[in-house]
């Protein structure tokens, strides 16, 4: 039996030519349940995140999923079972948090738009903190805390002005951009916090973009906010928790961001060396926890041949796979019954969507027949989540893996479900 795992995908490799989600193949789970399909492999999961455990170990820290990464019910209770606590951005992401069997209270509410019913909501479910956006924010919340008269707990999200590398629409912790409040506006902002009755100062906390894959901007953001810190509790006001926020990259083409475990020895290191070891750490990773652990399979519909290009039409297109046509991104696109020397031809490989943007990934040395099905790689992350229904398509379904079990675990989209909230005047 040969075993060849694919790069950066330890769980996903071809057993005999056939491409295998741990011990499951991958043909099977199309012929079962159809295409496209989103396969997730609970030990990829699992694997990622021990890499952050064993690099928190002996720290009080909380681990909080971005869900927004990957919001299926059974991807939260897994991650929920395993001790996590959620960063959502919605008050829709904390129903799914409560539905999937998620404790309120290791939630973390960011965002810079959160509405009074969201706010009153979250208050109501106990979460563990708000991360507050603007200073307006912060009045509201006030004013919604007092109303219920409770306390909200909250911490607020600092823009540290560090620039993480990677893609201008994922980076959130440059000047100029949306979230957090300034950098200078920091201390007069917890000043404030503190004066308010519905608000109890608990954290401060960053996030400075998304597919981060160097340390130096991390290290930075900790040193930023470190001294943040230091200038705040100079001025009477304790903060029990650092979050330092997601954003640490997946290989999707030979990128070689750091493995969670070492980057958090580095950053650890650095905090103990500026004495703030001792401090209850707060994490909010998204795609390095999902990213990896799934694929999109889809079946090859026609073949296309041209004078320019050559094109492989696939049933999957940029509503179930939104971030090629968004970010221009790429996706390792590789076939589930591999032909060992077979001929290969160069393909744009393109969904079925009246949009000259829905691709998948271009120029891609394939051997495909109409009929047999590809792997889109690096789908557990931002893609289910970012999926839509334009062109009146429904929803993938989706599929758990945890060794030789496979879980149907959100059921294709009927065009009736799609249409289903619409309404016809009489
Ligand atoms: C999206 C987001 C994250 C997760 O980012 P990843 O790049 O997926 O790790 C964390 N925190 C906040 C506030 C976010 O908006």
């Amino acid at each position: 039996m040969t075993l060849a795992p694919l790069p950066g995908h330890p769980h996903i490799a071809y057993r005999d030519g056939e491409l295998c989600v741990e011990g499951v193949r991958v043909r099977d789970l199309a012929q079962q349940h159809g295409t496209p399909l989103f396969v997730y492999s609970q030990a990829a999961m699992r694997d990622a995140l021990a890499a952050y455990q064993r690099g928190l170990a002996g720290r009080r820290h909380q681990i909080c999923y971005a869900m927004k990464a990957n919001s299926t019910l059974a991807v939260l209770q897994f991650f929920a079972r395993q001790g996590c606590g959620f960063d959502i951005v919605s008050g829709g992401e904390l129903e799914r948090v409560l539905a999937a069997g998620g404790d309120p209270a290791k939630v973390i509410f960011s965002g810079v738009g959160k509405t009074r019913a969201e706010m009153r909501r979250a208050l109501q479910a106990g979460i563990g903190c708000f991360n507050v956006e603007s200073e307006a924010e912060l009045e509201v919340l006030d004013a919604v805390a007092v109303e219920l008269g409770v306390q909200a707990p909250v911490s607020i999200r600092v823009n540290p002005n560090v620039d993480a590398k990677t893609h201008p629409y994922i980076s959130t912790g440059l000047k100029g951009n949306k979230f957090g409040v300034a950098h200078e506006r920091t201390l007069a902002t917890y000043q404030r916090a503190a004066q308010l009755p519905g608000l109890r100062v608990v954290g401060i906390d960053c996030h400075i973009g998304s597919q981060i894959t160097e340390v130096a901007p991390y290290l930075d953001a900790v040193d930023r906010v470190l001294d943040l810190v230091q200038e705040i509790e100079a001025h009477g006001i304790a903060i029990d928790h650092v979050d330092f926020g997601g954003g640490l990259g997946i290989n999707y083409q030979g990128d070689t961001p750091p493995a969670a475990d070492a980057l958090w020895q580095q950053l650890l290191a650095r905090m103990d060396a500026r004495g703030h070891g001792q401090r209850k750490i707060l994490i909010e990773p998204g795609r390095s926890l999902v990213g990896n652990a799934g694929l999109c399979v889809t079946e090859v519909l026609y073949l296309k041949p041209g004078e320019q290009k050559n094109f492989c039409i696939v049933d999957a297109a940029m509503n179930d796979l939104p971030r090629p046509a968004m970010y221009q991104a790429y996706h390792a696109i590789v076939p589930v019954q591999g032909r060992a020397g077979a001929a290969t031809q160069v393909y744009d490989v393109v969904g079925p969507v009246c949009e000259s943007g829905d691709w998948l990934g271009r120029e891609r040395a394939l051997a495909v027949q109409p009929g047999e099905h590809l792997a889109v790689l690096s789908a557990g992350a931002y893609c289910m989540s970012m999926s839509s229904n334009y062109n009146t398509r429904g929803r993938a379904a989706e599929v758990l893996v945890d060794g030789t079990r496979a879980t149907l675990i959100r059921q294709r989209e009927s065009a009736a479900d799609t249409f289903r909230a619409e309404i016809l005047p009489k």
